[in-house]
């Protein structure tokens, strides 16, 4: 075992090679000499043996060099145990030396040779020795010149000459390689990328093949399919008469791979050569189940594979790579379901910033809705529909949203808010919306007197001025950087297919209107897990009928807004059921918090006042009784449902008759009617006796019978604790973890923003308990909700419908309790069903 760890091997096929021993480039190596691959001799340094080695206890040089024959020239390059994981330039041509140059002034011509001896020199002393580079510039000279001087200044600046000795040069390059990886920026970067602290490097020394001489010489790189969109396409460059290095960043001098009318390829020059390369690709490709970068050089004529890496890809490519592999037998389906990051599913799904472009970042909030847009900016509702209305992309940039906002985030690309969390007005709407969405910027600056944002180190950026908002990585940035766009390709469905195959756990959307509801389906959601009623009068010119009902303060003129209210929630609900098709419909009843639908300025107030043809004295006399000290608890849910039976009773009735007129078409709905926010039993005995009185009277004036299922919102504390007694009156519970999370931590959901990054930061939360699931604390509450709901009735049906549902963590969790089904915003469905069924595999 010892002498395997610290071993020093030659690269053959029956060598003991280990990715976690010498790295995934030795790996690969070996796995392409296996296929007789033509790969030049390779020896393979193993992570104790570089360790060793970092801390100045040199192997035998003599050992290392023998295989390679007299004389040998030779590469070193990095092998780390994944590639991602990066390692120190590579350094080639170790064993240059006046011999070697005369020797190659015969094979390549002299000026070729002295080219190559110098670059080495240089090399050697800047990336070896760690010598300035700035003693080795000499712009003016001739290459022999340059090299002459190169050799003197080396002299100079490192007290002693030139090596020659291919033995010392080697040492030395190990040595220089071995230790860059102890840098602490190495270790930093590497960190960044997931490499845990004691990541080892192994090293891979290889001889040099030469793409200078004559006949047909060079370098290049080629990969078999498009790294953005994964399509098949031979893609990559070559460079006639140059080094692998030189191939790689030479893009004047390259030459096109495939025939092309544009100029000369490799495949006119050396069609041998080139249908060889398309041979090894397949090669690759069925035996390394991967689709493969094929590094080679050309030695006059005859071709040498010198490395191949995982073709890098992205999103969009990776989820058509893998399908592919699948659909072609050389990975199992389930292989390629766990190939595929659900993040990078949430990607596709919306435009992105793409991933090349500069990012000039003016400030960074919380990610709280996927994709990017760009627009002008704009600081209120009306200046967001106007914009809209000439054809103008806009941000709306709001202190925080309300409900008021609703039209102006529709007309809007994007939203940037400076307060408020994960679960937040603008982050929830954002979300379903699918609406690029940055919220809690807390280092920006609104200064409405100048009208423009003010940027923590002083930017100004003026109403108008264009910014992007991009609410993958919660950064705002400057001006229009490229953009990628969505990507919902055949391969994509395919995925998400095999996907369904396997999940052993529901998944359906939170969907408030037709729209999302459509959305959800698109992304094939099993059914809406929840409809917030309230949310469907944040559009058009509904708001301003809910307020009035929450204005109205007799039963006289409550009843008379009911009226008007109930054909359109009717029609609301026909609607779902209409594209829901059949699938589990459910709605729950309104849950208002009071302060999202009361004008919070003085133009809301007046708007209102205008509205219920009332004096703005009034009516901001009438706002101020209502106000609550502290909404998110106070005249919510069924509170008001206690309080004021008949908004619920009306509620009630509009999903009946949809569901009757759904049904005489043979729609086959049960509706599934919520209740919100409960903390008692009572509370449910109480709204249940009423909507079955009001189920009775509709089957009795509609002469049909239907059924519906009645269930409850698992939101407060006590309702988990008292989930047996609930579930006397429930068929279901479903937990609504934003609520919950809020009142368990005793935390603001619309306040939390202002100090979660300072709690995270100094590690009091690992993470926003808004979103990523408390599984300690809040989970325990589920768990215990679930197991005394079931005691109560034990064929309860149990859901999970809060922001965390598209989460991994969260599903996980769902599954190991046994739920039916996590229900999240519609663009985050496809995320969850990949999500689900990797939990499952
Ligand atoms: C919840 O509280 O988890 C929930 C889904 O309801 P809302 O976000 O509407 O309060
Ligand atoms: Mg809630």
């Amino acid at each position: 075992q010892v002498a395997r760890f610290q071993s020093i091997t030659l690269i053959t096929p029956t060598a003991a090679i280990a990715a976690d021993a010498h790295g995934g480039r030795a790996k690969c190596l070996q796995r392409l000499v296996r296929l007789d691959l033509p790969v030049p001799k390779t020896i393979a340094l193993s992570f104790d043996a570089v360790s060793q080695i970092a801390k100045g206890q040199m192997p035998d040089m003599a050992g290392i060099l023998a295989p390679f024959g007299y004389d040998p020239l030779l590469s070193i390059r990095p092998s780390s145990q994944d590639p991602d994981w990066g390692g120190p330039g590579a350094i080639l041509n170790i064993g240059m030396n006046p011999s070697q140059h005369r020797r190659l002034c015969d094979r390549m011509g002299e000026p070729a040779a002295t080219r190559l001896y110098l670059r080495f020199v240089q090399s050697y002393a800047v990336h070896v020795h760690r010598l300035d580079p700035e003693a080795f510039d000499f712009p003016d000279c001739t290459d022999s010149e340059a090299l002459k001087r190169s050799l003197e200044a080396y002299e100079f600046e490192a007290d002693e000459a030139f090596p020659d000795d291919p033995a010392v040069q080697l040492a030395e390059a190990l040595r220089s390689m071995a230790r860059a990886w102890d840098g602490t920026s190495a270790r930093l970067l590497r960190e960044a990328k997931g490499a845990p602290a004691d990541a080892g490097l192994g090293l891979v020394v290889q001889a040099m093949a030469m793409g200078l001489g004559d006949g047909e010489c060079g370098a290049g790189v080629i990969q078999y399919v498009n790294s953005n969109t994964g399509m098949p396409q031979v893609t990559g460059r070559y460079v006639a008469q140059s080094l692998r290095r030189q191939a790689l960043i030479d893009a004047d001098n390259a030459i096109y791979l495939t025939r092309d009318k544009r100029g000369p390829s490799l495949e006119d020059r050396s069609p041998a050569v080139f249908e060889q390369l398309i041979a090894i690709g397949d090669i690759c490709r069925r035996t390394l189940r991967e689709e493969m970068a094929v590094e080679f050089t050309i030695e006059s004529g005859t071709l040498w594979i010198l490395d191949a890496v995982r073709v890098p890809r992205a999103s969009q490519a990776a989820v058509r790579i893998a399908v592919a592999l699948a659909c072609d037998e050389i990975i199992p389906r389930e292989e390629a379901v766990m190939r595929i990051q659900p993040t990078a599913l949430t990607e596709l799904l919306h435009r992105q910033v793409d991933p090349r472009a500069q990012r000039d970042i003016i400030v960074k909030g919380i990610a709280a809705s996927p994709g990017a847009a760009t627009g002008r900016i704009v600081f209120t509702s009306n200046d967001a529909q106007a914009s809209a209305a000439r054809g103008e992309g806009c941000i709306l940039v709001r202190r925080e949203t309300t409900p008021e906002d609703i039209r102006g985030m529709h007309a809007a690309h994007a939203v940037l808010t400076m307060r408020g969390g994960i679960t937040s007005h603008a982050a929830v709407i954002g979300r379903g919306l699918g609406l690029p969405c940055v919220v809690g910027a807390s280092a920006l600056i609104i200064d409405r007197k100048e009208g423009c944002i003010v940027a923590a180190d002083g930017r100004k950026f003026a109403e108008g001025e264009i910014i992007t908002v991009d609410g993958t990585t919660g950064e705002v940035l400057v001006g229009a950087p490229v953009m990628v766009e969505a990507a919902l390709d055949d391969a994509f469905q395919t995925l998400l297919q095999w996907a369904d195959d396997v999940r052993d756990i529901g998944v359906r959307a939170n969907a408030d209107t037709p729209d999302d509801a459509q959305t959800a389906r698109n992304f094939a959601a099993e059914g809406i897990g929840l409809c917030r009623t309230e949310h469907m009068f944040f559009s058009g010119d509904r708001l301003g009928v809910m307020r009035e009902m929450i204005f109205a303060d007799n039963a006289d003129d409550r009843r008379a807004v009911l009226d008007r209210l109930m054909p359109m929630q009717r029609a609301d609900f026909a609607a779902l059921f209409e594209i829901m098709a059949g699938l589990p419909v459910c709605i729950r009843l309104f849950d208002p918090p009071l302060h999202e639908f009361l004008p919070s300025d003085k133009a809301g107030l007046r708007d209102l006042s205008e509205q219920l043809a009332l004096p703005v004295a009034k009516v901001t006399e009438r706002v101020a009784a209502l106000a609550e000290y502290n909404p998110m608890l106070g005249m919510r849910g069924v509170r008001l449902g206690i309080a004021i039976p008949e908004i619920y009773e009306m509620q009630a009735r509009a999903i009946f008759e949809a569901t009757v007129d759904a049904n005489k078409n043979g729609a086959g709905v049960v509706p599934e009617i919520m209740i919100p926010v409960v903390s008692a039993m009572r509370e449910v005995e109480l709204v249940k006796s009423r909507i079955d009185a009001v189920a009775a009277s509709v089957r009795t004036c509609r002469k049909y019978d239907f059924e519906y299922r009645l269930g409850v919102m698992v939101e407060t504390p006590r309702a988990a604790l008292r989930a047996e007694d609930i579930a006397q009156h429930a068929e279901f519970l479903s937990f609504g973890t934003n609520d919950l999370t809020q009142m368990t931590y005793g935390l603001s959901r619309d306040d939390a923003g202002r100090f979660m990054s300072a709690y995270v930061q100094q590690g009091v939360y690992a993470e926003d308990p808004f979103h990523s699931l408390d599984i300690e604390g809040v989970g325990e509450l589920l768990s215990i909700g679930a197991e005394r709901g079931r005691k109560g009735r034990s064929n309860i049906t149990l859901s999970l419908c809060g922001e965390h549902g598209g989460t991994r963590s969260a599903i996980d969790f769902c599954r190991k309790q046994g739920f039916d089904y996590v229900s999240c915003s519609p663009f985050r469905v496809p995320g969850a069903r990949l999500s689900a069924a990797q939990l499952t595999l």
